[in-house]
C-alpha cells in the first residue's frame, strides 16, 4: 500500500499481537478491526500476567477526529463549525434544490476531490458534460456558504489538520487496501511508517462451485453451523460483497440453519451466535412505524428550530404513550434507544437551517431514519458475517467468501457522474476504470487467503438462467467437493410452496348503508374501506392545542351554509355595501362557532375565518350571476346493495338555468382524479349521479391565499355520457364492497397511504 515497507508475520498470530506493542500508535482501516486488536491484545497481555500495559490503536477516522479535536483544544479552530453527516446533507440539499439523491452524488464527488487535493476550480468548465458544469456551480455556492458560515465538512477537514507535533517512533498500517492521497500527506511527517500483515502459514484454499447464489448461502450458513458443533471456539468468517443488498436473505437464512427454533414463534433471539455486520432502515421496524404514523397524525402550523422541534416530539411521543406498555425485547429497546439519539442529533441542524414547519421536521426525521442501517449488538458473536471491506485485517480460523463469479468479482467500473472520468482514471479513483478495479479486487482476493487456515472462495454457477464461471482471481485454487446436504433440498421445497391471498369476505344481508366515505375508501384502497367500514377500526387522532384541518373545514362549511341561506344570490351579495357585507360575515361566523366552547384559539379562528369567508367572496362576485337553490343538500343514493346518505355542500344555478353541484375543497383536485375506473375522489361524480338534473360541476377551492373556483362542463366526453360513466365505476366499487374485496392495494401508496392511518393493520410496509 502506498509504498511503504511491509513487515510480514507469519509463525504465529500471538506473535503478531505481541508485535502490536512495539508501535507508539496502529492505525485500521475499520472502527471493528482496531476493536479486535484491542481485544487480542488485551487478552495476550492477560495471559502473560501482565497486569498494566499501554497500546494505541485506533481507526483511522477515529484518529484524523483525534486531531482534530486537538486543534480545537489548542483554540487554533474554534470558530470553525463541523458539519456531521446530517448538516451537510441539509447545507446540500438547500443547494441542490432539496433532492436528496442528488445532494448525496454531490456530496461523494466534493469528498473525492478533497480526498484527492484537487481544488474543484482546477476542472475545466467548458470541456466537461452538463451535468458536471451544474456540480461545478454548486461547488462555487457551496464553498461560498462555508466560508461566510464558517463550516467545514469531514472530507475538506483533512486539508486543515496537523499532525500532533510530538514525533512518533514508528506507526503500524494494519489491513488498508488503499489510503486517499489527503491521508498519505497527513502521515508524511513521519517516516517510521510500515504496514504489519499477518499472513497465515499454509493456508488450505478451495475454490467451490454453488448452485446458484441462494443454495450459496445456504451451504455458508450450513458450513458454520457444523463448525460450531465441533466447538471450535476461533472466529468463523463469512465475507458476502453485496451483503447490504442481501441482509434479509442472509438473516432468513441463517437464522432458519443456525437457530431453527425461531421457525417456531416470532421471537427475538438476543443470543444469536452470528452477527451480520449489516441491518435493516431504522424506518423499517415496526415500532418506529407506529412512531411516525403518531407524528405524521398531528398538525401544527407554526415554525421552530430543529431543537424545540426534536424536545416537542419526544413529549409527543411521551404523552401518547410511545412505545406502549409492554416489557421491550432486547432489540426493540435498541431499536428506541437509536431513534433516541437520532432525535438528539436533531438538535445539531439548528445551527444550518431557519425554523421549519413541524411537517417538514417530521419529514427531515423519516428522511434520516430511512437511511439509517440499524444493527442489533452481537459484535462479539463467533460467527462474523461481513461485508468485502469489513473483513479487512481480521484474521478468522476459518473464512467462506462469496459471490466470486466471473462477472462479480472484479465488478464492472462505475465512475462518478460529476467528475471528468479522463482525470478518474488518471488518479486511480474508486470505480473509475476496470483496471482499477482488478487491482483492488486482486489485491483484496490475495489477503482473503493469507487471513484464515482454511478459506472457501464461492461462485454461483446460475443466476437468473445465466451461467457464471468462477472469476479468474480464484479458479486456480483446487476445487473443494461438497455434497448437496439433506437441509438444502429442504429449503429448496419451500421454492414450491404457493401463497394464495383470499381476500374476499361478502356480506350475508341484501342491503349496507354509509356514506360517501366508505366509496371513496373501497376506491382508492379496498382494504382502507374493509377496515373502517367493516371492521369498524377508527385511528385516533392525537389531542392538539386549537382546531383539527376537520374542524377547521367544517367551521368553513357552516360559515357558508348560513351565509349563502340568508344572502341566496349573486344578486343579492352584489346589493351589499361594504359594513353591510362586513355584519353579514361576522354573523355567518359566529353562527359557525356556536358548536364550539369560547377559548384563546376560538378567538383566533374567528379572524382567520372571517378574513377567509370575506376574501372568497370577492371571488365570488366575480362569478356571473347565480342562485344557490340549496345549501348542505341531503340526497340518497342507491348502487346496487348499497344505500348511500351524502350531502352536497351547494348547489347553484345560472341565468341561462344551468344547475351547478359544487364541492368545498382545501386541496388541490385534478379532473384525472374523476376519470380514472378507480377515481382519487368519488364525491362529484356520486353527486352527480345522485343529483341528475345538474350540468355541471365544480370545486371551490376556499383556501387561505390559493382561492379557486374551478367549473367543469366538459370532460373527454358529454356530461350526460360522462354521468353514465360515472355511474358504472361507482356500482363497480359499491359491488366491490358488498363482495367483501379487500385487497391492501393503495391506488397511490405514497399519496393514499400518508394520511390512512391503518399501516400498522395493514402491514403494507412488511409487503
Ligand atoms: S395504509 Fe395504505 S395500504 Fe394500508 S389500508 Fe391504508 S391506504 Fe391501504
Amino acid at each position: 500500500v502506498c509504498g511503504y515497507k511491509i513487515k510480514v508475520i507469519s509463525d504465529s498470530y500471538e506473535n503478531f499481537v505481541t508485535e502490536l506493542g512495539s508501535a507508539d500508535l496502529i492505525l485500521t482501516p475499520t472502527r471493528r478491526l482496531a476493536t479486535r486488536l484491542n481485544q487480542d491484545y488485551a487478552s495476550l497481555q492477560a495471559k502473560n500476567n501482565n497486569p498494566v500495559w499501554q497500546i494505541d490503536i485506533i481507526s483511522l477516522n477515529g484518529w484524523l477526529e483525534r486531531l482534530w479535536n486537538d486543534r480545537q483544544d489548542d483554540g487554533q479552530q474554534k470558530s470553525i463549525l463541523r458539519l456531521n453527516a446530517w448538516q451537510n446533507l441539509i447545507v446540500w440539499q438547500a443547494i441542490t434544490d432539496n433532492n436528496e439523491q442528488l445532494a448525496r452524488l454531490a456530496i461523494d464527488a466534493w469528498s473525492i476531490l478533497k480526498e484527492w487535493n484537487i481544488p474543484w476550480q482546477s476542472i475545466d468548465s467548458n470541456n466537461v458534460s452538463s451535468d458536471i458544469q451544474v456540480f461545478l456551480t454548486w461547488c462555487q455556492q457551496y464553498q461560498a456558504l462555508c466560508a461566510k458560515e464558517n463550516f467545514c465538512d469531514s472530507a475538506s477537514m483533512l486539508s486543515l489538520l496537523s499532525p500532533s507535533s510530538k514525533e512518533l517512533n514508528k506507526i503500524y498500517l494494519i489491513g488498508f487496501t488503499d489510503i486517499k492521497p489527503a491521508v498519505l500527506k497527513l502521515l508524511d511527517f513521519n517516516t517510521h511508517i510500515e504496514i504489519l500483515e499477518y499472513r497465515v502459514p499454509d493456508a488450505m484454499i478451495n475454490h467451490a462451485p454453488q448452485v446458484d447464489a441462494k443454495s450459496e448461502l445456504v451451504q455458508a450458513a450450513l458450513w458454520a453451523k457444523a463448525l460450531l458443533n465441533q466447538e471450535l471456539i476461533a472466529p468463523i468468517g463469512i465475507i458476502i460483497p453485496d451483503l447490504a443488498k442481501r441482509f434479509n436473505e442472509v438473516e432468513n437464512i441463517f437464522s432458519r440453519t443456525i437457530m431453527p427454533q425461531t421457525l417456531l414463534a416470532n421471537h427475538y433471539f438476543d443470543q444469536k451466535p452470528y452477527n451480520i455486520s449489516s441491518g435493516n432502515k431504522l424506518s423499517d421496524f415496526h415500532i418506529i412505524a407506529a412512531a411516525f404514523n403518531l407524528l405524521k397524525n398531528s398538525l401544527l402550523r407554526e415554525h421552530k428550530a430543529p431543537s424545540e422541534w426534536s424536545e416537542f416530539i419526544k413529549n409527543l411521543l411521551h404523552t401518547s404513550g410511545w412505545p406502549g406498555e409492554r416489557v421491550l425485547n432486547s432489540l426493540e429497546y435498541q431499536v428506541v434507544k437509536r431513534f433516541y439519539e437520532l432525535l438528539t442529533d436533531y438538535v445539531t441542524l439548528d445551527c444550518v437551517q431557519k425554523p421549519i414547519s413541524y411537517a417538514t421536521a417530521v419529514s427531515q426525521l423519516y428522511q434520516q431514519a430511512s437511511t439509517t442501517v440499524f444493527q442489533g449488538e452481537s459484535e462479539h458473536a463467533p460467527i462474523q458475517i461481513l461485508g468485502a471491506l469489513e473483513g479487512e485485517g481480521l484474521y478468522f480460523q476459518n473464512l467462506w467468501v462469496m459471490g466470486l463469479d466471473n462477472e462479480s468479482w472484479p465488478p464492472a467500473c462505475a465512475p462518478h457522474p460529476f467528475l471528468p472520468i479522463d482525470m478518474q482514471r488518471q488518479y486511480h479513483m474508486p470505480h473509475a476504470s476496470q483496471e482499477r478495479e482488478y487491482i483492488f479486487t486482486s489485491h483484496l482476493t490475495r489477503r482473503f487467503t493469507e487471513q484464515a487456515h482454511h478459506v472457501i472462495l464461492s461462485y454461483p454457477a446460475m443466476i437468473d438462467d445465466k451461467t457464471l464461471q468462477p472469476s479468474h482471481l480464484i479458479r486456480d485454487y483446487p476445487i473443494l467437493k461438497q455434497d448437496t446436504p439433506a437441509e438444502l433440498e429442504i429449503f429448496d421445497l419451500n421454492l414450491s410452496l404457493e401463497t394464495w391471498q383470499d381476500a374476499n369476505v361478502p356480506f350475508k344481508k341484501d342491503k349496507v348503508s354509509g356514506g360517501v366515505g366508505l366509496l371513496q375508501s373501497q376506491s382508492v384502497c379496498p382494504f382502507q374501506a374493509f377496515a373502517r367500514y367493516r371492521l369498524k377500526v377508527e385511528v385516533s387522532e392525537l389531542s392538539q392545542s386549537g382546531l383539527t384541518f376537520a374542524e377547521r373545514g367544517e367551521l368553513t362549511h357552516a360559515a357558508l351554509e348560513y351565509f349563502w341561506k340568508t344572502i341566496e344570490s349573486s344578486t343579492a351579495l352584489h346589493a351589499l355595501n361594504n359594513d353591510e357585507l362586513n355584519v353579514m360575515i361576522n354573523t355567518s361566523v359566529d353562527h359557525a362557532l356556536t358548536q364550539f366552547t369560547p377559548s384563546k384559539h376560538l378567538e383566533l379562528e374567528k379572524i382567520r375565518l372571517h378574513k377567509l369567508v370575506s376574501d372568497w367572496l370577492q371571488l365570488e362576485k366575480a362569478r356571473s350571476e347565480f342562485k344557490v337553490i340549496h345549501t348542505e343538500k341531503s340526497i340518497d343514493i342507491e348502487l346496487s346493495h348499497l344505500k348511500l346518505r351524502t350531502r352536497i355542500d351547494r348547489i347553484d344555478q345560472l341565468s341561462s338555468g344551468e344547475v351547478i353541484l359544487i364541492d368545498y375543497k382545501t386541496g388541490q383536485v385534478f379532473q384525472n382524479d374523476w376519470l380514472d375506473v378507480r377515481p382519487r375522489q368519488v364525491q362529484l361524480p356520486l353527486y352527480a349521479i345522485g343529483f341528475p338534473i345538474a350540468s355541471s360541476v365544480a370545486i371551490a377551492k376556499v383556501k387561505a391565499n390559493d382561492l379557486q373556483f374551478q367549473h367543469y362542463t366538459e370532460f373527454d366526453l358529454p356530461f350526460d355520457e360522462m354521468k353514465a360513466h360515472w355511474q358504472n365505476v361507482l356500482t363497480e366499487l359499491a359491488d366491490e364492497f358488498f363482495a367483501g374485496t379487500a385487497q391492501v392495494a393503495p391506488i397511490d401508496d405514497e399519496q393514499t397511504c400518508r394520511y390512512c392511518g391503518l399501516e400498522l393493520l395493514c402491514r403494507i410496509r412488511s409487503a
